[in-house]
């Protein structure tokens, strides 16, 4: 197949990219990308290795921020302590095919995330579980079937599971949801749990039993070596060129007419024509401890504090997930807010109703694989991105009969 018509639309200077962050030195090639991902978080990461593995594209990555792996970027304190910049990530997961797909870009570190709330000057397990009951009701429950009896009694029945305050009043009772979620929830979203859609409170499990890992998932565990080692790895590829601090908008003129993996905000996409789908934002400060003798300030990974005279809703210290052995310890407070980078997708129905009329917008571009948290304005964890970002590169046809294909024959 000879040049198509996109292909020769590509810049005539695409060799001054040679100054590659990442990947291997390889031979110059004259022609341009078949595919631009924007994005190097798990969405974009994760499409680029599929597209440029199984497909044999050539590959461009770009971010706007100054290094790879998105919002789990993590890297090396001043004190050599692995943080992550853009708040503690815990991986875990129910699908083997994710954690298939990224064991080949890392060894993992078992590691099963506990988390404890203070309320009223003592900490009790969260996710609610019978130690947490038996603690703040003061009663005494012997097993899972009294503390599920117990459960039923408190709890307020909902004829319909519409709000976050319906999902947890329903199963926990009126008490314990003010004590444990109303708070936390009104500082995490400045909004009442009322005001939420259900899915965001129940991603909470209630236990009857003792188990308090905050996860049910099958699979917990962390990346050995971090998560930007993980990405280096994935994005290693001789069909992959990655490219940070590099705006779309600064680019797009240049890759006008190749096929496009959107990973960034879906409205930004569109040029916020149909309005802005909001987003909350959150601030993280970092704290460092003196720990001689290498003790650990908190008696969990995390402490949940969902008290609204605290201005932050948890604090994680990095050493408990990471296993590193030090005589300082960092710790993350997370502050939610109104401005900053777009974190959390809002699910409230008219939020769901506006990003449908981006949807909408979307479907007429087959060329572009809107793919991600930001990009579906989906409350996602990383490992559901992965699980979306591998099942709908597998369904997109970027090459049309006019992309060059030449080099795939070869
Ligand atoms: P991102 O990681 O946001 O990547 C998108 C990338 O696109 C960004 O790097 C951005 O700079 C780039 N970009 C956007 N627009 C442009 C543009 N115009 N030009 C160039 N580049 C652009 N999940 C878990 O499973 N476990 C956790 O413990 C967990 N904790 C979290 C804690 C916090 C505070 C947050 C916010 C999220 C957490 N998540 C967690 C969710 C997890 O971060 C996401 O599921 C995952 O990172 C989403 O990956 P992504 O590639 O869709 O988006
Ligand atoms: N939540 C709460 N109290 C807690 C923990 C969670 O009210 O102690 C609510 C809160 O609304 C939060 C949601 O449950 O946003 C989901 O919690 P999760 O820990 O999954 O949030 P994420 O890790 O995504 O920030």
């Amino acid at each position: 197949m000879s040049d198509g018509p996109q292909a020769r639309r590509l810049p005539a200077d695409y060799e001054g990219m040679a100054s590659l962050e990442f990947g291997p030195a390889r031979p110059r090639d004259h022609r341009g990308p078949d595919v631009l991902v924007v994005g190097a978080g798990f969405a974009g990461s994760v499409s680029a290795r599929k597209l440029a593995e199984e497909r044999g594209l050539r590959v461009l990555v770009i971010d706007r921020r100054p290094h790879i792996a998105g919002n789990a970027y993590d890297t090396l304190d001043e004190n050599g302590i692995l943080v992550h910049s853009y708040g503690p990530h815990i991986f875990h997961t129910n699908a083997d095919k994710v954690v298939e797909f990224l064991s080949r870009f890392t060894d993992w570190r078992p590691y099963e995330h506990r988390v404890v709330a203070e309320v009223d000057g003592r900490f009790v397990p969260m996710p609610i579980n019978r130690q947490t009951v038996m603690a703040l009701h003061g009663v005494e429950l012997y097993g899972e079937e009294e503390t599920a009896a117990y459960l039923a009694w408190v709890a307020e029945p909902r004829e319909a599971m519409h709000t976050s305050e319906d999902s947890v009043v329903a199963k926990v009772g009126r008490d314990l949801y003010e004590r444990l979620f109303r708070g936390y929830t009104r500082k995490q979203w400045d909004l009442d749990p009322s005001q939420l859609h259900a899915s965001v409170c129940a991603r909470i499990p209630v236990r009857s039993g003792d188990d308090d890992r905050y996860f049910n998932d099958s699979f917990q565990k962390m990346p050995a070596d971090g998560y930007t080692a993980m990405f280096e790895r994935m994005l290693d590829h001789p069909n992959i060129t990655v490219q940070t601090g590099v705006e779309y908008a600064d680019v797009e003129q240049q890759y006008a007419g190749i096929p496009l993996v959107w990973t960034g905000p879906i409205d930004a996409f569109f040029g916020y024509r149909h309005g802005r789908l909001p987003y909350r934002s959150m601030r993280f400060e970092h704290e460092l401890r003196a720990t001689p003798g290498g003790r650990l300030v908190q008696p969990t990974g995390t402490v949940n504090y969902p008290n609204e005279r605290i201005p932050y809703t948890r604090v994680t210290e990095y050493r408990q997930l990471t296993g590193q052995v030090a005589e300082t310890s960092t710790l993350a407070y997370e502050f939610p807010s109104a401005e900053g980078d777009p974190y959390y997708p809002i699910p409230r129905p008219e939020n769901r109703e506006l990003y449908h009329r981006y949807e909408q917008l979307a479907n007429a571009r087959p060329d572009v694989l809107f793919v991600g948290r930001l990009a579906r304005y989906q409350y996602l964890n990383m490992d559901q991105v992965v699980a979306g970002a591998l099942a709908a590169v597998e369904r997109w046809s970027p090459l049309s009969a006019e992309t060059d294909t030449e080099h795939l024959a070869a």
